[in-house]
């Protein structure tokens, strides 16, 4: 027992002495540190830098810290897909820890302009978000957080003592935890004793789809507005549960660059963010320049990066009444690598996210009143400023309660209020009927916001963009919208605030049937429903033109039926699956008595054809756009349940292809698929196989032959001469980052089945155009000759974009290729095109071979 003990004493000495001086490197010198928290390494059991943390001990060392101090709590916000908790941790003084909720509370009252004027601004603590490493392999922010933890719980003396006196500090150690583990184990696991600074090495090039992303390969660093992951919806929830007067987000960038801190380029802040926020930066800013400097470490400011796209962390702050910094760190991608600037270690990278942690730290207890005062006015402005906006509400509705579900859900979650309209009104000729429309009324704190997820701004006072131009958010969930002014707004229109969200309940009318039951395909969650009921081996039937009920209620193409006869389950089984899909999915399923229509086809018609299961096979691969498989992998699985095989082009060659209907290919090379392949791929279609594709996936079936759709060439500009200062300009404003436009549609088509109008919005963010077809009925979707609904584009390009098509159907013997010029699963919130793509996949088979040769 003896013996044991020696043992701990002995290994603790050591390794303390090791680590005390490790911690040196980062720490500041001048003070004393709190024995009684335990240093990273003595829980982690390597220095910090000398190993990347994996998620687990990240943890392990957030809990030692919690238990040991009395000046931080920690909590879980959440847990990402693949089950790793969200962390966030509070630091105060313990005083302020024992009045915690009153605090929040009076500072929650600053973003109320009811309440906000009586607030005593010169004894409220000023509330900082820390955030590290939503990219999970931009690794030294997380690895940053470790000192971050210890410096706050450890450091003694009056600074210290102020800081937390005066300041709320929340840190989110991991916003991405799967990414980051992710990345963690890659270059952990090719590390050597020595280490290998060569930019070529395996630790420095990790293996697709990287750590930058979350489990379905979506970028996090997007999601803040759309909120469709789990890691996003958890920290919008705690930003607004604190509504942090800062919020940093901690990067890297390039292994040659050296530290960026905002504020960005200046030309490129969205105007609908006050002057006063990027004064703040700037004064912020400042702190960092002094901080770095007395580190002996290079930096810039405002050469690049923008405050543009609200989906980003450090732009949504801007939004909020907040400030939000982005830092970006020249990036080490593994432990050692040789870089312009000679070598860049990882301590160091490390260092100046620590370094850059203190100088906020410091700003924010500086610049608290400001802070505070900004935070105030930002809201009670919005008051005033939306009192003068001629605008009074914004108004949507749709026939499809699922779309409608995510989005009034979404919009709940950014603290906007909405609510249900009182009565039938017309805008413009449209009709918004009271049961299926809501309203968002412009006079609310969060006026700004709503304009920002709301607005459709087709003009820029730059033509550059960091990511892209437009995102109004009902044009993504293709609602029916319009917005309201003095004249048609009167504040009676408001009916009951939405407060509690319900995802939608669907009835069988007409209870059990032993003829037939027959579901519309409006609702978003009526694809589930069909690929549940085909995985149950029911025949499942769709109609394919109007049938006519003898009641004279319609039932639109897209509609699925289900014959009770002829099925292996008996009539009270198919009642019960009915039951289930209207209660799981949403739909409203009707029973039939009969198939006889007076008045129209019966259901035995040959216009109503048989559904087959989507069997589906995905090529993904590290020449093959990750982030769209991602988006595909996350809609089939997430939320319609369909199965999928994702396969790289090099075992693609060798797999039974035949157990498959429909292969998917998103934007990419295709460099590794061989000649083989090609044939098979080719072959497999000419038997009835279904390829649906986009972008430069559509394009290499053309130059490999396999489609007969034409695209055209990308021309350069004929000009002359230009300034080589203006050649970034150039490019970039002929690049369409990311826009909205307006598409028609042949509502004939299976691929416009269940569309509720002849015209829907789609995202682009590409300049492929592919030509339109000789065959008139190759191109159901086309551009609309006035397209631009929302975004910046090039004005030449807007003109080669007008009256193209968005999707050719190509045919190859018994099957086809459904090619789209635009992705239409973009980021996972373009609800109103994944309907396309969902037609495509379950309706794809009953388009005519005959309409195509
Ligand atoms: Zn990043």
């Amino acid at each position: 027992m003896l013996r044991v003990i020696n043992f701990i004493c002995l290994g603790f000495l050591i390794s303390s002495t090791l680590w005390s001086q490790d911690l040196q490197y980062y720490l500041p010198h001048d003070i004393e540190y709190d024995p009684k928290v335990p240093t990273p390494a003595s829980v982690i059991g390597h220095s910090v830098g000398e190993w990347h943390v994996s998620h687990d001990k990240l943890v392990r060392y957030m809990e030692a810290v919690a238990a040991s101090s009395d000046r931080v709590i920690r909590e879980t916000y959440g847990y990402t897909y693949e089950g790793r908790s969200l962390m966030l941790l509070t630091f105060t003084s313990p005083e302020n820890h024992q009045n915690l909720e009153l605090i929040r509370k009076q500072h929650l009252q600053l973003s109320e302009p009811s309440e906000s004027a009586r607030l005593d601004i010169d004894n409220m603590p000023v509330v900082v978000w820390m955030g590290y490493s939503v990219h999970g392999n931009e690794a030294s922010g997380t690895n940053a957080s470790l000192l971050a933890a210890y410096y706050l719980a450890a450091a003694q003396g009056p600074e210290i003592e102020e800081l937390l006196n005066d300041a709320i500090i929340l840190i989110d150690p991991s916003i991405n935890p799967d990414g980051m583990n992710r990345f963690a184990s890659w270059v952990n696991s090719h590390r050597s004793k020595n280490l290998d600074g060569n930019p070529s090495s395996l630790e420095h090039n990790e293996s697709w789809p990287k750590g930058r992303t979350n489990h379905y390969w979506f970028d996090l660093n997007r999601d803040w507005l759309p909120l469709q992951h789990p890691e996003s919806k958890g920290r919008v929830e705690k930003f607004h549960y604190w509504k942090p007067n800062i919020l940093t987000d901690h990067h890297e960038m390039g292994a040659h660059r050296t530290f960026f801190f905002q504020p960005g380029v200046p030309s490129r802040n969205h105007p609908l963010t006050p002057d006063n926020t990027y004064k703040l930066t700037s004064l912020i800013a400042a702190y960092h320049a002094k901080a770095l400097d007395q580190i002996g470490s290079l930096y810039y400011s405002q050469e690049s990066y923008d405050d543009y796209y609200y989906g980003k962390g450090s732009t949504y702050p801007d939004i909020n009444g907040s400030v939000g910094i982005l830092f970006e760190q020249a990036s080490a991608r593994g432990h050692l690598q040789d870089t312009d600037n000679g070598a860049l270690t990882f301590p160091f990278a490390i260092k100046n996210q620590f370094t850059t942690t203190l100088s906020t730290m410091q700003a924010a207890k500086d610049l608290r009143a400001e802070l505070l005062e900004h935070q105030r006015n930002f809201y009670s402005s919005a008051i005033d400023e939306s009192n003068k906006d001629h605008l009074r509400a914004y108004i949507f509705q749709s026939g499809d309660h699922g779309r409608m579900y995510h989005f009034l859900d979404m919009v709940k979650r950014h603290q906007i209020d909405v609510y249900h309209v009182s009565q039938d009104l017309n805008i413009g000729g449209t009709e918004f009927s009271a049961q299926h429309s809501y309203i968002v009324p412009l006079r609310q704190p969060q006026y700004r916001l709503i304009k920002a997820m709301f607005e459709q701004r087709t003009e820029f006072q730059d033509s550059l963009f960091y990511d892209v131009s437009a995102w109004t958010l009902p044009l993504a969930y293709n609602l029916d919208f319009s917005q309201l002014d003095g004249r048609n707004f009167q504040q009676s229109l408001l009916g009951e605030p939405v407060e509690k969200i319900n995802f939608p309940k669907g009835q069988v009318l007409g209870g059990k049937s032993l003829y037939a039951y027959v579901f519309e395909c409006r609702e978003y969650y009526s694809y589930r429903a069909m690929n549940y009921l085909l995985t149950q081996k029911l025949k499942v039937k769709v109609a394919t033109e109007n049938m006519i009920l003898e009641s004279g209620v319609v039932i639109p193409p897209g509609s699925v039926i289900i014959p009770v006869a002829q099925q292996e389950l008996d009539p009270e089984n198919i009642y019960q699956l009915m039951q289930f899909i209207a209660e799981n999915d949403g739909v409203t399923v009707r029973s039939l008595s009969t198939g006889f229509s007076s008045i129209g086809k019966s259901w035995g018609s040959p216009t109503v054809k048989p559904l087959t299961q989507p069997n589906v096979v995905v090529l993904a691969d590290d020449d093959i756009n990750g982030y769209e498989v991602g988006e595909v992998w996350h809609l089939l699985d997430q939320r319609f349940d369909v199965r999928m095989t994702m396969v790289s082009q090099r075992k693609f060659a060798g797999m039974d292809l035949n157990k498959f209907n429909t292969l998917i290919m998103v934007s990419g090379q295709y460099r590794y698929l061989s000649n083989p392949a090609k044939d098979k791929i080719k072959q497999w279609i000419a038997n009835g196989g279904q390829v649906i594709c986009w972008k430069t996936g559509a394009k290499w079936l053309t130059n490999v032959k396999i489609s007969t759709l034409l695209f055209e060439k990308n021309e350069p500009d004929t000009i002359s001469q230009l300034p080589y200062g203006e050649r970034n300009r150039y490019t970039g404003a002929r690049k369409i980052g990311g826009a909205i436009f307006k598409v028609k549609l042949d509502l004939t088509h299976p691929l416009t089945y269940g569309m509720e109008q002849s015209t829907m919005p789609i995202f682009r963010n590409s300049e492929l155009i592919m030509k339109r077809s000789k065959n008139p009925f190759t191109n159901p979707i086309m551009y609309t000759s006035d397209p631009l609904m929302s975004g910046y584009i090039h004005a030449k390009k807007l003109e080669e974009l007008k009256n193209t098509p968005v999707v050719g159907i190509s045919h190859v013997g018994k099957g086809r290729i459904v090619a789209f010029t635009d992705n239409p699963n973009f980021r996972a919130f373009w609800l109103g095109t994944n309907k396309l793509f969902l037609n495509a996949l379950f309706f794809g088979s009953t388009i005519e071979a005959k309409a195509l040769k």
